[in-house]
C-alpha cells in the first residue's frame, strides 16, 4: 500500500512521467522506505526485468600518493608517509596476471594524483596493459585524474583522452563526483576537479565514444537538496550524451579520514538512496550496489530497492578498505551468483559494456 503522501509520485511513474526536484526532495524526506522500495523495484523491472548484473574484474590502484588529500579520503598518503606506495608497470602486470585465473574481463584502475609521475607514465601503463591483455576491457581514470593529467601535461582534456584511447583506454569509471556541489567541494576537496569540470570531462569522454559510470558519495555534510541537485545534473548530462551506463550511490566510510565525527549511513538511509536514484534517473539503465562500500547485506537488499547490478569480484580493493570497510577485499563469482539467487533474481554475468556473457 503506497502511503497517500507518495501517491502522486506513484501515479507519475505509472504514466511514465519524469520526477521533479520537488518529488526527489519529498522522497528523501519520507521514512516509508518500503513504499519507495516497491516503486523502485517496479521501475527496475521495467528496465531489466528480474536480471541482476555482475562482472569478474580486478582493481588496480597505481599509487596512494596524492596531492589532493581530500578530507573524506582514507586511502591517500603524502610522499614521505611510511605507507605510501606506487606501482611500477611491472607491478601492474603482475597484479593483473595474478587475477587471470578468475577469468577477469575488466581492469578497473583508479589512483591518487602523484606529484612526480608525468602523463607519459599513464600512457605507458595503458599501452602495456593493452598489449599484454588485449581482450581485457580497461576502465580507468576518473575525471579528477584526467583533469590532473591535463594540468601536468599542458594538454587539453580531450587530447589527454584521445592519447589514452589510442593506446587502449576503453571506458571510464564514475568516481571523483562525490557530491557535485561547489560548497561541498570547497570544504572537502578544494584541490581537485570542480563539479563543472567533472561534468565537462564526462561530456567530452562521452563525445569521444567512451562510456562511463557516475557516482554519488553520500552520508557526510551534504544536504538533501545537494543530493537531488547532483542527481539532476547527472540526469541532464545523460539526456545530452547517453554515455552513463550506471549510477552508483556510495555510502561514506569515515574511519581513518579527516571526518571521523561523521557516522556511517544507516541501512535505511542506504536503501532509501538506492530507491531515490532509481526513481529519479529514468534515463540511466543501471543502478549499481557496490558491495564493497554498502556491505554485502545492504547490497543484497538494495536489489529490492532499485539496484540491478552488484559490481564485480573486485580483487583487490584498497580504497574503501583504507577507510575501514569490513567487507572482503575480493570475492568469487559463485558468492555473487548465490547472493543474487537468494534474492530470487536472475544472475547475469556481463562485460563492462553490459553485453550478456552468461545467465545462471
Ligand atoms: S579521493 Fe582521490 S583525489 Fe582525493 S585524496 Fe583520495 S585519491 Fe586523492
Amino acid at each position: 500500500m503506497i502511503l497517500k503522501k507518495l501517491q502522486d509520485i506513484s501515479i507519475k511513474l505509472k504514466k511514465g512521467q519524469r520526477l521533479s526536484k520537488q518529488d526527489g526532495l519529498r522522497l528523501l524526506d519520507s521514512f516509508d522506505i518500503l513504499a519507495m522500495g516497491k516503486l523502485a523495484l517496479t521501475e527496475k523491472k521495467k528496465k531489466t526485468a528480474d536480471q541482476v548484473f555482475f562482472n569478474v574484474n580486478c582493481h588496480v590502484n597505481l599509487t596512494n600518493i596524492c596531492v589532493s588529500r581530500c578530507a573524506f579520503c582514507a586511502f591517500s598518503r603524502d610522499t614521505d608517509d611510511p605507507n605510501a606506495y606506487h606501482m611500477t608497470i611491472h607491478d601492474t602486470l603482475e597484479r593483473v596476471q595474478a587475477a587471470l585465473p578468475a577469468g577477469i574481463t575488466e581492469i578497473h584502475m583508479v589512483s591518487g594524483l602523484h606529484p612526480d609521475k608525468p602523463f607519459g607514465y599513464y600512457v605507458d601503463v595503458v599501452k602495456t596493459l593493452k598489449q599484454e591483455f588485449p581482450s581485457i576491457h580497461l576502465k580507468a581514470f576518473t575525471p579528477v585524474e584526467l583533469k590532473y593529467f591535463s594540468d601536468i601535461s599542458g594538454l587539453t582534456v580531450a587530447e589527454v583522452l584521445r592519447q589514452l584511447q589510442a593506446v587502449g583506454l576503453d571506458s571510464l569509471p564514475g568516481g571523483g563526483a562525490e557530491v557535485l556541489s561547489e560548497r561541498i567541494r570547497q570544504k572537502l576537496c578544494p584541490y581537485k576537479a570542480s563539479s563543472h569540470e567533472w561534468l565537462d570531462i564526462m561530456q567530452t569522454a562521452h563525445m569521444l565514444g567512451l562510456k562511463s559510470n557516475a557516482t554519488l558519495l553520500f552520508g557526510h555534510i551534504e544536504t538533501a537538496e545537494e543530493i537531488i541537485d547532483h542527481i539532476l545534473l547527472i540526469r541532464r548530462l545523460q539526456d545530452e550524451t547517453g554515455g552513463f551506463q550506471a549510477f552508483i550511490p556510495l555510502p561514506f566510510h569515515p574511519t581513518h579520514t579527516m571526518m571521523t565525527s561523521c557516522t556511517k549511513p544507516t541501512a535505511c538511509e542506504i536503501l532509501k538512496m538506492f530507491s531515490v536514484a532509481r526513481l529519479m534517473l529514468d534515463n540511466i539503465d543501471h543502478i549499481k550496489a557496490y558491495w564493497v562500500m554498502t556491505g554485502m547485506q545492504a547490497a543484497q537488499l538494495a536489489l529490492f530497492f532499485g539496484a540491478d547490478d552488484i559490481d564485480g569480484t573486485v580483487t583487490e580493493e584498497k580504497i574503501t578498505h583504507a577507510a575501514g570497510a569490513e567487507t572482503a577485499v575480493g570475492i568469487t563469482k559463485n558468492v555473487l551468483i548465490s547472493l543474487i539467487k537468494q534474492a530470487d533474481m536472475l544472475p547475469v554475468q556481463r562485460d563492462t559494456l553490459y553485453n550478456v556473457m552468461e545467465r545462471y
